[in-house]
């Protein structure tokens, strides 16, 4: 079963007298352990797709398929149970998590809303989850704004798979890390992505990064989908002037392909 089926999706905000169109009837699929990436020039609607999904904010058209069910219909304790397996990380761990907040805090949180480890259960649960995300778990006492930006991140993905999703949708995710770093989380995700059947929203404007980690992508613009298709295949060799114009502006890719 699909982790997600997005059908005709569509948000509108008005802005002054227009409206804009921030997803216009986008439709796509993500099979259970793969990574699709939304890709688009800033302001084409990755990240508000990246909201809806999460039922951050409501659609004013479209259906959302969660593992099977209708996402958009599920209120209350069955929306709760089905958020465990929809988990996210986003660009900035600071804005993300209480910054003030433990280590041991903010990964013992979702375990205890969940019900998914007793009490005196979570500490060893919480070592664990540092050790597979490759952090000592002599970090647990520590604040998160005392941890660097890379540690935060792998905090904010052991947040993620503490309550064993099947999906996250991570948007702009890697953006902020340093090269070195970036290269880190990466493989962690793939690592992680091939001993847990993890699917990916893997939300991006990088088309290098994308290429490394994604087996399809989707390319947006102005809310629309303009082409799609596997990953490595389409930025090889895009077929529409979007597409065309991202792979024109990626230098490390560029480099890379040369
Ligand atoms: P991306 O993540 O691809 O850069 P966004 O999804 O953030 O793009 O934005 C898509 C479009 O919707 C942009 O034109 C943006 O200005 C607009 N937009 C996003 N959120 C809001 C909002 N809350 N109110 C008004 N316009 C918004
Ligand atoms: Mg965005």
């Amino acid at each position: 079963m699909s982790p997600l089926t997005v059908s005709n999706l569509a948000k509108r905000y008005r802005r002054g007298g227009k409206t804009l169109a921030a997803v216009d009837d986008v439709t796509f699929h993500i099979e259970p352990g793969e990574t699709l990436a939304l890709a688009g020039p800033s302001g084409s609607g990755k990240s508000t797709i990246a909201r809806l999904v999460l039922r951050l904010i409501e659609p004013d058209a479209g259906r959302i398929e969660f593992e099977g069910d209708d996402l958009l219909a599920l209120n209350g304790a069955a929306l709760r149970v089905r958020r465990a397996r929809l988990q996210m990380v986003f660009q900035d761990p600071l804005a993300a998590l209480n910054p003030r907040a433990t280590v041991a805090r903010v990964l013992d949180d979702p375990l205890r809303i969940h019900g998914i480890a007793s009490r005196s259960d979570r500490p060893h649960r919480i070592a664990a989850l540092l050790e597979r995300v490759g952090l000592s778990s002599a970090l647990a006492g520590r604040a998160i704004h005392e941890i660097s930006g890379g540690q935060r991140q792998r905090v904010a993905i052991a947040r993620a798979i503490a309550t064993k999703p099947s999906l996250i949708v991570l948007d702009e995710a890697v953006s902020a890390l340093d090269v070195s770093v970036r290269g880190q989380i990466l493989q962690l995700l793939l690592d992680l992505q091939r001993e847990e059947s993890l699917a990916y929203l893997f939300i991006s404007h990088d088309l290098g990064v994308i290429r490394a980690v994604s087996h399809r992508v989707v390319i947006l613009d102005a809310g629309k989908i303009v082409e799609s298709g596997d990953a490595r295949a389409v930025i090889d060799a895009p077929q529409s002037a979007v597409g065309k114009a991202l792979v024109a502006a990626a230098p490390r890719l560029n480099r890379q392909t040369e």
